[in-house]
């Protein structure tokens, strides 16, 4: 094991928040059973949020940041793991109250990881990240609800981010016709490129939400909340169901009751960080299953360890297309 290792580190000043290159030794990792060599990690929207400090994602100073990493455990005591095994980690404090993936060793709660699937390299699996993994959380969400293909189009909001794109992707593949609501028109032959069959203008579906619109489609996974949600939810067809799982927009939700009593639409609340280890491992199966890779790649830059700064902002200001993999060894 590394001696000294590189890591990004969050410090707290009063209310003065810096974000530093740092060269850390093992002694000074938090406690787990598992010590991993982390290869790789991503930028998320909570990324943006805990390195910019415009919300408070970090509970605990100093923190490194990065709520996903993928590695080879390097020591373990935990039962389930042992040196060389490939693993991945989302979520489950991780850059909240837990040393995250911005690092080159982690050590976590082996009760956390995630074998890598085979389908998968590290770099993959980074790709997919948390945003990916929720995307696949929402459909199955939709799936549990009672949604397939032949019940009609599904609508993606925040297309071109990374939830968007993820979701787009699989569910194109799995059959249904996807409707992909973006603010950037410029992106429609990318998003058409994953699957997305026709685009509407996000300016649609953010304006005033009527109490009961149209019946467009029979699911959405929306990762932008607010009035967006709203909309999405007086438009979905009687019996139909909408995965919230995200607040690009905001967090408030200005709906009323009638599409619930008159159209019986269900709202679906999806977790992802402390989601249980049988759900998650049935996301990671169905996510080897039902992602193509190719269109992974599409959705996907990569930077280096240093680059995270700048997309942390980029990622808030809605400029990040698809998916941010974080190269630790660049
Ligand atoms: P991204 O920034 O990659 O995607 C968000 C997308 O939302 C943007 O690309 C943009 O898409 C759209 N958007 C941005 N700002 C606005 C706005 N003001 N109004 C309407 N649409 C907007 O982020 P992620 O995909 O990583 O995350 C998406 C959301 O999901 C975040 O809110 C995140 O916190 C949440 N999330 C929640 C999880 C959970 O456990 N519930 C887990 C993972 C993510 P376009 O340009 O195409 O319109």
């Amino acid at each position: 094991m590394k001696d000294r290792f590189k890591a990004v580190l969050i410090r707290k000043d009063g209310d003065t928040q810096t974000v530093e290159d740092a060269i850390l030794t093992p002694a000074d990792l938090m406690d787990g059973d598992v010590t991993v060599a982390v290869s790789h990690s991503t930028v998320n929207y909570k990324d943006g949020l805990a390195i910019t400090g415009r919300s408070p994602v970090v509970r605990k100073f100093p923190m490194i940041p990065g709520i996903d990493l993928a590695g080879v455990v390097e020591q373990s005591s935990h039962t389930g793991f042992k040196p060389g095994d490939k693993v991945l980690l989302n979520g489950f404090g991780l850059s909240e109250t837990h040393y995250g993936g911005y690092s080159e060793l982690a050590r976590v709660k082996g009760d956390w990881l995630v074998p890598l699937p085979k389908a998968f390299s590290a770099a993959e699996a980074m790709a997919i990240g948390t945003a990916g993994y929720t995307s696949m959380l929402s459909i199955l969400a939709l799936e549990d609800a009672g949604i397939t293909p032949d019940k009609g189009p599904v609508v993606v909001t925040g297309a071109s981010g990374g939830v968007g794109s993820v979701a787009i992707a699989i569910l194109a593949k799995l059959g249904y016709r996807v409707i992909a609501s973006t603010g950037r028109v410029e992106e429609e032959a990318y998003l058409k490129e994953l699957g997305a069959a026709e685009i509407v203008a996000r300016s649609e579906l953010a304006a005033e939400p009527r109490m009961l619109g149209k019946e467009r489609w029979a699911g959405a996974v929306d990762s932008v909340g607010s009035k967006t949600l709203a909309n999405v939810i007086s438009s979905t067809q009687y019996g139909g169901a909408v995965a919230a799982c995200g607040l690009a927009q905001g967090l408030d939700l200005p709906t009323t009751v009638a599409p619930f009593i008159l159209r019986g639409v269900s709202l679906l609340g999806i977790e992802s960080v402390y989601m249980r280890k049988a759900r998650r491992l049935q996301a990671w199966e169905r996510l080897a299953r039902d992602l193509d890779v190719k269109k992974l790649a599409k959705m996907t830059h990569t930077i280096g360890l240093s680059g995270v700064r700048a997309a942390a902002g980029d990622i808030l200001a809605g400029k990040v297309r698809g998916r941010l993999v974080v190269d630790i060894s660049r």
